[in-house]
């Protein structure tokens, strides 16, 4: 299947790793020019460098901004004034009981999960909707419609994406400008491998003790029992971005493995 996606310019932020790395190397693979971003230069640089090497000949660009504060975002959408394709993946999370959890960090998680896709939109639509083309992707979690415990936090920043991406689909009618949500669930990124290593070490067992312990009872109704790979995440990413998704507008599209027990 060709996904068209040759020509269009996709801006994927934080995919110097994770579920943003394999957006931007799929992205890349399907013929996009793709701006990556992370914190850190040093970051960018190498994640650059993998890519070029994963997909040679890619149109691709780097930009260290920290998009966790408006500033960075200024400096984003200085640095890459246009997209066709924005990719809202960035986002952080830290499990901490509630009680545990100071106004500054649900501010901050506010801040860095939710504005900075809010920003960047802003920022983006409007020579979307002027060129009567764009795709708008925020990605959310399995979490923002199943609250996990052990973040709440982190839950209601995911789940108020999925309304102020719903909320910014109503603003696109009779546009060819698509704005969703992705809503991942467990996948095996460098940040998720560090927390299970924390869990094994914590509970004095092997980390796949850990990982099978946790679907056994934090994430019971998963249905395929497994970490999600990002390129699993990646492929629905790529998908929503191209033309052909042109009839899914305002969805929040699930690829949790099950985990929410749902027929729709
Ligand atoms: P990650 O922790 O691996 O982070 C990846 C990137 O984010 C890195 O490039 C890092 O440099 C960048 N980053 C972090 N803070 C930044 C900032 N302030 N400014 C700019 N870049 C910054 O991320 P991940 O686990 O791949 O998650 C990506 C998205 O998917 C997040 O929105 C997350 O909430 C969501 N998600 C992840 C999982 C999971 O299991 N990993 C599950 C559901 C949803």
């Amino acid at each position: 299947m060709d996904l068209q996606l040759s020509g269009k310019r996709a801006l994927v932020t934080g995919s110097t790793s994770g579920i943003g790395f394999a957006i931007a190397q799929s992205l890349a693979a399907e013929g996009a020019e793709v701006i990556i971003n992370g914190r850190g230069r040093a970051g960018v640089a190498a994640a650059l460098e993998r890519l070029e090497q994963a997909v040679p000949g890619a149109k691709l660009r780097g930009v260290a901004a920290d998009l966790g504060a408006a500033t960075g975002c200024e400096q984003f959408v200085k640095a890459c004034p246009d997209a066709d394709i924005l990719v809202n993946n960035m986002g952080i999370f830290d499990p901490k009981p509630f009680e545990e959890i100071p106004d500054e960090e649900w501010f901050h998680f506010f801040e860095t999960n939710v504005m900075s896709g809010v920003r960047l939109t802003r920022h983006y639509l409007p020579a979307m909707k002027q060129r009567n083309w764009g795709r708008v992707v925020f990605i959310s979690s399995e979490s923002g419609i199943c609250p996990p415990a052990e973040m709440v936090h982190y839950g209601m920043s995911k789940s108020a994406q999925l309304s102020v991406a719903r909320g910014i689909a109503e603003t696109c009618v009779g546009s060819g400008v698509t704005v969703n949500s992705v809503l991942p669930g467990p996948t095996r990124t460098e940040g998720v491998a560090t927390f299970f290593a924390r869990l094994a070490e914590e509970q004095g067992v092997s980390v796949e003790e850990a990982e099978r312990a946790f679907f056994a009872n934090a994430r019971p109704t998963s249905i395929i029992k497994r970490l999600i790979d990002p390129a699993e995440v990646a492929a629905m990413v790529t998908y929503v971005c191209s033309p052909l998704s042109s009839a899914t507008h305002g969805a929040a599209l699930r690829v949790e493995g099950g985990v929410v027990r749902s027929m729709v």
